[in-house]
């Protein structure tokens, strides 16, 4: 008999329960899972990451499911993270969404997953990032991060993908409001879903539209229509995320990109531990309740008793 394996190893050998364990872990902000991610980082980079969002309904599920049978066929492995921070309900809510992967849900070469709940640390964007590391970890070739909305801030997970598309189908003129207004980003990819509506056309020159007021350098984004349903179009948005992380590869705005990322990630971790010091330290602390009372009373305004409490933190 052999020794038993670490979670770490069964993960790097692509073992779906160990991954499954693993996303846990982080999820629940169990040290054991931040000192996985800290064991198995030197193996992650490897994935292509890419986040598809867009309003609810607009066949996002649908499109990761056609877009994952296309992946399987080219024997490429995939991972799935739906992440969706409107729902008050941990994983159950989810799957009805799901429904549309079952295809998938007994293919060893995919794993899927959603969260909904913000972990204790550093919220759902932080756990997402380390789930998706652990995907990335686990030899998933391809990682889909699903996420709904047009321009949520708090969704920022989707910063960290290599190549963002933003899903849309005729109609949802909110989204290109949403565009112009620079509320979003201009993603790598407009994919309109269900151009089997009458309006596809117009949805599409409003878009063209909406892309000549970006910048002019670099990769320019491409517009794919799909019938995600029948699977019409897939191929073409593969071919087109391909081209993609070509582009960037050879550009160099892979390795910007991600350092780009990684630096907010830093950044945000560092914010969420100082925020939680900060939160335990002034807990008991009577000279802040003192200066509570101050700002509640109005004899003291809110900015200047943070300028306090940081220099006390300080001195
Ligand atoms: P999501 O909320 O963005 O993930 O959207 P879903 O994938 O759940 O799809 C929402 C609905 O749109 C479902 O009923 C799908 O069957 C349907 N749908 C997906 N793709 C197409 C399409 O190309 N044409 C039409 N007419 N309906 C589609």
């Amino acid at each position: 008999m052999t020794a038993s394996k670490t979670l770490a190893e069964r993960l790097l050998e692509g073992d779906k329960r160990a991954l499954a364990r693993a996303i846990t872990l982080v999820e629940n902000d169990d040290p054991e899972g931040w000192r996985l991610v800290r064991e198995v980082y030197p193996h992650t980079g490897r994935a292509a990451v890419v986040g598809l969002t867009g309003p609810p309904g607009v066949g996002k599920s649908t499109l990761i499911g056609a877009l994952t049978k296309a992946r399987r066929a080219q024997d490429r492995e995939v991972a799935v993270l739906s992440i969706d921070p409107s729902s008050p309900f941990t994983k159950g809510a989810l799957l009805g969404d799901r429904i549309r992967l079952s295809d998938h849900f007994l293919d060893p070469g995919v794993f899927i997953r959603s969260m909904a709940n913000r972990g204790a640390l550093g919220g759902l964007s932080e756990a997402a990032l380390q789930a998706a590391l652990l995907m990335d970890a686990a030899g998933k070739d391809d990682v889909w991060l699903e996420t709904v909305g047009v321009g949520q801030a708090e969704v920022d997970i989707i910063d960290h993908a290599d190549t963002v598309v933003l899903v849309l189908q005729p109609g949802s003129g909110d989204s290109i409001q949403a565009l112009k207004a620079g509320v979003m980003e201009i993603p790598d990819l407009i994919v309109v879903n269900k151009a089997d509506h009458p309006l596809t056309d117009t949805m599409i020159r409003e878009i063209r539209g909406v892309l000549t007021l970006g910048p002019r350098e670099g990769w320019m984004p491409r517009i794919v229509a799909t019938e995600a349903g029948k699977g019409q179009g897939v191929e073409e948005v593969i071919e087109r995320l391909d081209e993609h992380r070509a582009f960037i590869e050879a550009e160099g705005t892979l390795a910007e990109r991600r350092r780009r990322n990684l630096r907010a990630e830093v950044i945000a971790l560092a914010a969420g531990r100082l925020r939680r010091r900060l939160e335990e330290a002034l807990g008991h602390d009577e000279a802040f309740t003192a200066l509570l009372d101050d700002v509640v009373a109005r004899r003291l305004d809110p900015a200047t008793a943070a300028t306090r409490i940081l220099e006390r933190a300080e001195g």
